[in-house]
């Protein structure tokens, strides 16, 4: 089955045979020695120095990550930000409730992008009894519909004002340009089963070692600063997923022999400019203009005269796992995304079986 939902993705038969690498205790050196390999090469996808930058590793999907950085960055006395135009800008905010943080929300609709003026405006202004916005919370690749939101622009505006800027890079990280200096990031949350091509199960935090706080603990088991202290002092404080240790770090190994961020951003763009292509032939739009998408995934418009169940059970027939639109998208869109052991033969056969379904579906 080929999977062209963003996450859990196709693993390579490198990676799925790690996943059976001896049982292990996560208190003998040989463990000690994965965390560190992987944390190391973590840093080194986008260049950053381990004496500046720390790779913290959890137990737990995406949303795990996330909610670590969120809960354990913002300080008692500081005012979280939170830019949102899907589903996992909207994720941040409920988490922001959860943890009781001090926190306003930027919504907008989810089509549109994030207006930098009406961020600057409410950052003037957003403040409450004399507290200003101390941080901004945002999505990098807005999965809900594939937007890439500009985080040049955004952390531009926030490093002028000193404002810490917390990324969820969950589905861009490895695939798409960060640039932790030139954009402000004082911390970004991904996962080990995205386009970093790992397993689910594992996933991380990249955060600037300045901005970990020492004492304030607002989780037990998702606290960034214990994580990141036991994990330096080659420990870890609960039961990891060894398995899916061992098959992050040798996906870790294989991206990097296929030549890092960039040559993935390459093939990323190749496999979806190829679905694009495909699908205009068959009066299939995407929604939104090619410039303003990530090159991970795409949204497209479903075919008149199928629904989205339709096209999903016809396809899965035919080898080819897609995915929904979420909320009020649910009904009009459907997604493709290149994550993944997927290949340009792969994605020849699915705009045959898109092609076969939709004349079908026409007759
Ligand atoms: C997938 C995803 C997440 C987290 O998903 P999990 O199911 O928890 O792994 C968070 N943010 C974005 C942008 C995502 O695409």
């Amino acid at each position: 089955m080929i999977l062209l939902n963003p996450g859990p993705v196709n693993l390579s038969a490198r990676v799925r045979n790690a996943l059976t690498n001896p049982d292990l205790c996560h208190r003998e050196p040989e463990f000690a020695a994965l965390q560190e390999n992987i944390r190391t090469r973590l840093l080194q996808v986008y260049d950053l120095a381990p004496a500046a930058w720390a790779a913290v590793l959890f137990t737990g999907s995406g949303t795990a990550a996330v909610e670590a950085m969120i809960s354990s960055l913002v300080p008692e006395s500081g005012r979280l930000l939170i830019l949102e135009n899907g589903v996992y800008g909207e994720r941040m905010s409920t988490m922001a409730r959860v943890h009781g943080l001090n926190h306003v929300s930027l919504q907008y609709p989810w089509q549109a992008p994030l207006d930098v003026r009406r961020i600057e405006a409410c950052i003037e202004t957003c403040g409450a009894k004399n507290r200003r916005i101390t941080h901004v919370a945002v999505v990098h690749h807005e999965t809900t519909t594939g937007r890439l939101n500009r985080l040049d622009k955004i952390g531009a505006l926030c490093k002028a004002r000193g404002i810490a800027l917390l990324v969820d890079a969950v589905s861009s990280f490895g695939a798409e340009h960060l640039d932790f200096d030139a954009f402000g990031i004082t911390a970004c949350a991904a996962t080990a089963n995205k386009c970093l091509h790992g397993a689910p199960g594992a996933s991380f935090v990249i955060v600037d070692r300045a901005a970990l706080p020492s004492l304030t603990r607002r989780s037990l088991y998702l606290d960034l600063s214990t994580h990141c202290r036991e994990q330096d002092a080659a420990s870890t404080p609960f039961t990891p997923a060894i398995p899916a240790f061992y098959a992050l770090r040798e996906a870790l190994a294989e991206f990097d022999e296929q030549g890092g961020w960039r040559k993935r951003h390459e093939r990323y763009a190749t496999l979806l400019g190829r679905v694009r292509e495909g699908f205009m032939a068959l009066d299939i739009e995407s929604l939104l203009p090619q410039e303003e998408t990530s090159i991970v995934l795409n949204a497209f418009n479903l075919p008149r005269g199928i629904d989205y169940a339709t096209l999903h059970d016809d396809l899965k027939q035919r080898g080819f796992v897609i995915y929904a639109g979420q909320a009020a998208l649910a009904k009009t869109l459907f997604r493709i995304s290149a994550m993944g052991e997927v290949t340009g033969r792969d994605i020849e056969r699915l705009l045959d079986a898109v092609k076969q379904v939709t004349a079908t579906a026409g007759a």
